[in-house]
């Protein structure tokens, strides 16, 4: 998945000057074409085929001057569509271990009745190139081949080893999901110092210029529970006092009368801290506050009022099914609810139940988390090496553009990495136009963005692998 939720909170509250952007690199015909070929090979749940798609990839790095040795098509047991391609360019420098260049080869389906244009075919029309996948991810796993590509043809000597990952199954997690599967299977194919991810972003102002540009440390996680009322039950006819669903309104309507404390990490911190500086009142001064004060009730219903700062500065648990009740002329025997949580990564999921339970008080209803319990993941740190390099290279394409620490209310694959104790980043490099839609209908990326992220990305990864 593909968050814009950080780059639209940005935007609403960054503003900077317009500056021209980088040139679109001279060499673009292959990359071009490795694009179209990876977005225009189905790899949806139902009928698409990731590993075919790693197959295209894998052999045009070969063509490149990649050895066998290096390119690994991976096929999990009995899932020939869900396979992916590790491939490796060893660095000089064994004291450090490799930086991962990961993106998911799958996408969400898309029906071609519903879209305006062939869905899994690349279309260019107004200096948008439309297609499912020519955002979240393709564009991204598309540079990193790409820019692995362009290394060796330079015949480039990484000091750090460069690692690209292209897994399945980020989208359709019920299925498989690649990572999950070779942390549990093949945990050396993955070994890393960190990881660079989609989930990192680019806000631009109304005018087209870019605005700021969001590096994408930690993520919510997501930790569900069902809240359920039991009761005899009987004849309409005659109702009691006691009540499934009444019960369960009571619970649900103290649950959404609860707000989480406000917590605050060190990514999050740096953002609303950047954000305060640049915020008019009275949100920006309340930012201020709230960083200095978590306990600021004021300054928190200030910030709070937008969803975006709301979710992101706690955990937040909503309803999102129902269920109740078993005949029109019966009294209730069971009514629950389902309830989605997302955790701060600090939070534990008993301490989050033990919150609603608290929250609920005297209505009687059973509250149990439901499987996976999710573990916590500790976040990423921003260190010099890493965000401070980013920072660096963006200044040189994007000058003056300010580069925010954002942390994701959404899920990608970073959080199983994350766990397997491999820091992963949401790396920027590419602006979200308000139509990219991801997911959506008509999914679109913009020429000019996806040439520049190219240009960004490629010169962050020789930089993260001690090139010139
Ligand atoms: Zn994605």
């Amino acid at each position: 998945m593909r968050s814009t939720i950080t780059a639209a909170a940005l935007a609403a509250c960054l503003a900077a000057p317009a500056l021209a952007a980088a040139p679109p690199a001279a060499d673009d015909a292959a990359f071009r074409a490795l694009y179209k070929e990876l977005v225009e090979t189905n790899t949806d749940h139902k009928i698409g085929d990731c590993t075919t798609a790693a197959r295209q990839i894998a052999t045009r790095m070969k063509a490149a001057g990649f050895t066998d040795a290096e390119l690994n098509v991976f096929v999990p047991e009995g899932l020939p569509l869900d396979g992916g391609l590790i491939a490796t360019m060893a660095g000089s420098d064994t004291s450090k271990g490799a930086v991962m260049l990961l993106a998911h080869l799958d996408v969400v389906e898309a029906r071609r009745e519903d879209w305006v244009r062939e869905p899994f075919k690349l279309i260019e029309d107004g200096g948008y190139l439309y297609a499912r996948g020519t955002a979240d991810d393709k564009a991204q796993a598309a540079i990193w081949a790409d820019t692995l590509i362009r290394l060796r043809q330079a015949g480039a000597k990484p000091k750090r080893t460069l690692k690209m990952v292209l897994s399945c199954g980020e989208e359709s997690l019920p299925r498989i999901n690649n990572i999950r599967w070779l942390i549990e299977k093949h945990p050396e194919w993955i070994k890393a110092d960190f990881a660079l991810n989609e989930g990192g972003s680019g806000a631009l102002k109304d005018d087209g210029s870019p605005l700021a540009l969001g590096f994408q440390a930690g993520e919510k996680v997501t930790q569900n529970f069902v809240i359920e009322a039991t009761n005899p039950g009987g004849h309409s006819s005659v109702p009691r006092p006691d009540n499934a669903i009444y019960a369960l309104a009571t619970a649900l309507g103290r649950l959404a009368a609860y707000d989480f404390p406000v917590r605050f990490n060190d990514v999050t911190r740096n953002m609303f801290t950047t954000l305060a500086a640049m915020t008019p009142a009275p949100v920006g001064p309340a930012m201020a506050r709230l960083v200095a004060n978590p306990a600021d009730a004021e300054a928190n219903a200030i910030v709070s009022a937008d969803p975006r700062f709301h979710s992101m500065l706690r955990t937040t648990c909503v309803a999102t099914l129902l269920d109740g009740g078993h005949a029109i002329n019966a009294l209730p025997q069971r009514a629950r609810a389902t309830v989605n949580c997302r955790m701060f990564p600090s939070d534990k999921p008993d301490e989050v139940k033990a919150a609603i339970v608290a929250a609920i008080g005297d209505a009687p209803v059973t509250v149990t988390a439901i499987p996976p319990v999710n573990p916590v993941n500790p976040p990423p740190q921003l260190s010099e090496e890493v965000f401070g390099t980013a920072k660096k290279v963006a200044a040189k394409h994007w000058p003056g553009i300010p580069v925010v620490p954002t942390m994701s209310t959404g899920a990608t694959d970073g959080r199983f990495l994350i766990q397997a104790g491999i820091p992963t980043y949401g790396v920027p490099g590419f602006f979200a136009e308000p139509e990219t839609n991801a997911h959506g209908l008509n999914e679109r990326i913009s020429v000019k963005g996806l040439m520049e992220g190219r240009a960004y990305l490629f010169d962050l990864t020789k930089a993260y692998a001690g090139l010139k």
